[in-house]
């Protein structure tokens, strides 16, 4: 099946074609048509998934038809849960839009008020913005919501989990009743299902089945960890593998992920660290120089880490394990882009054991447990040591007789 049969027009499917896309994903191919026929949607899909382009083509084909409204004041407007993950829908967008002459803000925290407020002056067709930066912006009297015509909510579940539903409510409360509503989301069930029934109407399911989505390219395995510099010593045994072009190593704190950082640097590796507690211009520093390869490790929080997509990244280490099976989803995500192979490395504490059993129930795939020669966990070196001690005394007891 070829983009063309989606209801697209000439100019977006040259834009594809110019992308390398040759065909539609799953969520491309269910929620494409539905979107551009004016449905209401609620889409379950995984990170990866090519979800971005499922909501962005056919908002881009929306703008390119007469406002309903004259004035100024987005026509589109997209809520993201992290900075990242808006400037990585924006970036899109404009590989999307090329030559459409659309105008794009993205308004996110961290970044000065001022150029964004001179951005929004302008007549800006879509507007990509994480919920509490946009509200502070609509108390200030910068933006107008009047005219939106389409709202997408981009990991519901994530700015839900982030704390933001009052400034979810109070934007929705500020958007025009007819408008066209898309919420995506890993999960549609609990919290995200009340804000769904709240903001959406008569709104069409489109659920993509994780198993067939996960990921086939990624190879996974789990390391047990006796303690923090048994995972020293195993992390810098994986980062010096020939293979290993750039990886993503996650942390469950900022803490951690600024301290392993400094001491990845001492050992000589171009590393950096993504947080919550960074300024945004230090990120964008960091992220560029993941993406121009001038940085090997990167290490980050959950968090921090939303929507990076480096496509050498081909190894992921959870140094931390993650708390949920979504988030270890997530987290692999960043690995095996493009169509390239990953590999995810998971360390495990002695508490962690349950985990590698709700993942593979999550995800479908297996999860094997292996270890790295001569670093290996304690016990199994008991083990070791107490076979090669009976080997040795067979052995002694043989001779002498
Ligand atoms: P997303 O799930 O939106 O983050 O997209 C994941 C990655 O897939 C991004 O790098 C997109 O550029 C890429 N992508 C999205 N749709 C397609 C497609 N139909 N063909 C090839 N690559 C795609």
């Amino acid at each position: 099946m070829s983009f063309s049969t989606l209801g697209l027009d000439a100019s977006l499917l040259e834009n594809l074609a110019r992308l390398g896309y040759a065909e539609p994903t799953p969520v491309q191919r269910a929620a494409i048509p539905a979107v551009l026929a004016g449905a209401d949607l609620l889409v379950s899909s995984q990170t990866g998934s090519g979800k971005t382009a499922a909501f962005v083509l056919p908002g881009l084909q929306r703008l390119r038809t007469p406002a309903k409204l004259a004035g100024k004041g987005p026509r589109m407007l997209v809520l993201t849960p992290t900075r990242e993950l808006a400037m990585q829908v924006q970036k899109a967008t404009h590989g999307y839009c090329s030559g459409l002459k659309l105008l794009t803000a993205c308004l996110v925290g961290g970044m000065p008020f001022g150029r964004q407020l001179a951005e929004i002056r302008k007549s800006v067709d879509i507007v990509i913005a994480t919920p509490g930066r946009l509200k502070d912006h609509m108390d200030r009297g910068s933006v107008d919501l009047a005219r939106v015509e389409l709202l997408v909510l981009d990991e519901a579940d994530r700015m839900l989990d982030m704390g933001f539903q009052e400034e979810l409510d109070s934007i929705v409360s500020r958007a025009p009743k007819a408008r066209q509503t898309l919420l995506f989301s890993a999960t549609l069930a609990g919290v995200v299902g009340h804000l769904a029934a709240r903001v959406t109407r008569d709104a069409q399911r489109v659920e993509i089945a994780k198993k067939a989505e996960a990921k086939l390219d990624i190879t996974q395995h789990a390391l047990m960890a006796d303690d923090e510099a048994h995972k020293g010593r195993m992390l810098d045994s994986l980062l010096r593998e020939v293979e290993v072009e750039q990886a993503l190593v996650f942390t469950a704190m900022k803490r951690t992920a600024a301290e392993l950082t400094l001491e990845l640097q001492g050992k000589g590796f171009t590393a950096g660290a993504l947080h919550g507690d960074m300024h945004q211009k230090e990120r964008t520093r960091t992220l560029n120089q993941m993406r121009q390869g001038r940085m090997r490790v990167l290490v980050a929080t959950d968090v921090a880490a939303r929507g990076i997509d480096v496509p050498a990244i081909n190894l992921v280490v959870n140094y931390d394990a993650p708390r949920l099976a979504e988030d270890y989803v997530h987290r692999i995500g960043r690995t095996g882009r493009a169509g390239r192979a990953g590999v995810a490395v998971t360390f495990l504490g002695h508490a962690d054991r349950n985990l590698v059993r709700q993942i593979e129930r999550f995800t479908g795939h297996r999860v094997s447990l292996m270890e790295i020669p001569g670093l290996e966990p304690r016990a199994r070196q008991r083990e070791q040591r107490r076979s090669e001690h009976r080997e040795h005394r067979e052995h002694r007891k043989g001779a002498a007789q």
